[in-house]
């Protein structure tokens, strides 16, 4: 025997089709709602054209404000960039010097060690050249070596070449290590060769002593400055960056740009390099003293020397890539900005003029052109609304139906412009004569009107129906001014409280009847009262 599943049998079926109706209800009223709600905003806005321009500006504004924002990320963002950059810079140069200067430390050390043991020892010369020299001392950049003795006299050279004349006892180093035994390794001020024509140089000294432990003189090394300047040549920082290594007593040794001039000089007194003497390393950005360029110093001192490297690219450098590009964002975002504020604007007030234009067709398609009056669509609108408002309230609702008395007759005496006139002047009539917003007057067609009054019992919708009555009859327009003619309405009233299955044309059809029975009654009269819609009348027409 087959088993059926309850999810493939008729009631499965029938369930997930309810469920994909109601889903697709669901689906349908929320479009709705969304629609509605998008048509409410269209409006609000159209009818506050300010409102949308005012949206408008206000996105513009928070755009460029972002912009802003992310240009000024921008301009940190170079600005550390630069300053890391930097910060490679001056390890590589301070990794440079600090290496290099443990290798001339360790020659000048054999140097000492070697004066120490061998000078006394009394070798011949180029033994002893040998022995206190290594190939270090050859380097590129070693304008040379040399053992100076008490009297500040050349003893060795690693060139060989002693000059008797040169005495170095005025030297820095020289009263340095003289005067105090302590001082260790020690980098001397620059100063210009006496024996290598005048050539600028630092020396790397120690001090040698004798088997006393007193002061036998000085092993130096001399650096040629360009070894410094080489190395600065290398780095790159922009047209007004500047490049130095100076000593922590502010003597400039190297500097790129290069000028004789500043070598030896002392910036001791620049407020820019009294913050790096103080501290081991570090950033900031100040005015040069100098120049007055303003630059993004990036320091170091460099370990077991008295040496700084100092790289500083200028700020305007740093930023230029920058400044290009925020030019060009920001022209681009003030244009865009103006052009969607512009557009705003327009819109909405191209929307406003939209929405007015359709509101006055809305009013056209709803209003009689000769009168001025609701049409019969609306009318019927307007009825179902009301009679099914009554039907909730359980409240009266009366309609009246109103017809021109004889007005073929009128029409064939004065003309069709005159009927035109007579038929603006019944409708202003009866308009004027029902004032409640909830009221409804309309132009049923040709000659005939039909009111609505809700919430209005059978008493009350007599008495407006005599109103409306006298009113014509005694109106100067629709009689010549002096009772020449006479233009006069017959009306038909109804009321019902309506009750379901009831419809509203009923009541319309009802005072319609009771229309007929006015107009049979003689004309220029009211009839009506409380009947049951589908009905006949209870009341008989009343006459004027
Ligand atoms: P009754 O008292 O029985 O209503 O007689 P009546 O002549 O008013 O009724 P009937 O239905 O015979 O004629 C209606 C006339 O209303 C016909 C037409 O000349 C006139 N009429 C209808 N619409 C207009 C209109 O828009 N302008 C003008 N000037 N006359 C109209
Ligand atoms: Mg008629
Ligand atoms: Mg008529």
């Amino acid at each position: 025997m087959a088993v059926r599943t309850p999810c493939c049998g008729p009631a499965g079926k029938g369930g997930n089709a309810q469920v994909a109706h109601r889903a697709q209800s669901q689906g349908r009223r929320w479009r709705r709602n969304v629609r509605h709600a998008g048509a409410g905003v269209a409006r609000y806005v159209g009818n506050h054209p300010v409102l949308a321009g005012l949206a408008g500006t206000l996105v513009a504004f928070a755009m460029a404000g972002l912009t802003l924002l992310t240009l000024f990320n921008g301009r940190t963002d170079a600005l550390d960039h630069a300053r890391e950059t930097s910060q490679n810079l001056v390890s590589t140069v301070s990794g440079d010097l600090e290496r290099n200067v443990e290798i001339y430390a360790l020659s000048l050390q054999a140097m000492v060690d070697g004066a120490e043991h061998h000078l006394s020892a009394g070798l011949p010369p180029n033994v002893q050249r040998a022995v206190l020299f290594d190939r270090a001392t050859t380097a590129a950049y070693l304008g040379g070596a040399y053992i100076v003795g008490a009297k500040g006299e050349v003893i060795a050279s690693q060139s060989g070449e002693i000059n008797a004349n040169v005495f170095f006892t005025d030297r820095d180093y020289f009263v340095v290590h003289q005067r105090n035994p302590a001082v260790g390794l020690y980098l001397s001020h620059p100063f210009r060769s006496r024996v290598r024509d005048g050539k600028l140089s630092i020396g790397l000294t120690r001090r040698i002593n004798d088997e006393h432990g007193r002061f036998a003189g000085v092993a130096l090394l001399a650096i040629r400055i360009e070894y410094f300047q080489r190395l600065l040549e290398r780095i790159s920082v922009g047209k007004q960056g500047s490049v130095f290594i100076a000593m922590d007593d502010g003597t400039l040794i190297a500097r790129k740009p290069y000028s004789p001039r500043d070598i030896g000089a002392s910036i001791a007194g620049s407020p820019t390099f009294i913050r790096m003497a103080a501290e081991g390393a570090g950033s900031y950005v100040a005015s040069s003293a100098v120049d007055g360029v303003q630059r993004m110093y990036t320091y170091a001192h460099v370990p077991g020397t008295p040496l700084i490297a100092v790289v500083a690219p200028a700020v305007d450098d740093v930023l230029a890539p920058w400044r290009h590009r925020a030019l060009i964002s920001g022209a681009l975002t003030l244009t865009f900005g103006a052009v969607f504020v512009v557009v705003s604007w327009l819109l909405a007030f191209a929307l406003r003029g939209k929405l007015q234009a359709q509101a006055a067709l809305t009013r056209l398609a709803a209003t009689d052109p000769l009168t001025g009056l609701a049409n019969r669509r609306v009318l019927d609108r307007r009825l179902d609304e009301e009679w099914r408002r009554a039907r909730r309230t359980g409240q009266p609702l009366s309609a009246l139906f109103i017809d021109i008395d004889h007005f073929k007759r009128f029409n064939d005496t004065y003309g069709h412009a005159s009927g035109d006139e007579a038929l603006s002047a019944v409708a202003e009539c009866i308009a004027t004569t029902v004032r409640r917003a909830v009221d409804v007057v309309a132009r049923y067609g040709g000659e005939e009107f039909a009111v609505i009054l809700p919430d209005t019992s059978a008493d009350g919708a007599l008495a407006v129906a005599e109103k409306i009555r006298r009113r014509v009859q005694t109106h100067d327009i629709l009689h010549g001014g002096d009772g020449s003619r006479t233009v006069t309405v017959s009306v038909g009233c109804a009321t019902s409280v309506p009750a379901q299955g009831e419809n509203a044309l009923d009541l319309l059809a009802a005072a319609d009847r009771q229309l007929y029975l006015a107009k049979a009654a003689g004309r220029n009269r009211v009839a009506g009262g409380q009947v049951a819609a589908g009905s006949e009348a209870q009341d008989s027409p009343s006459q004027a």
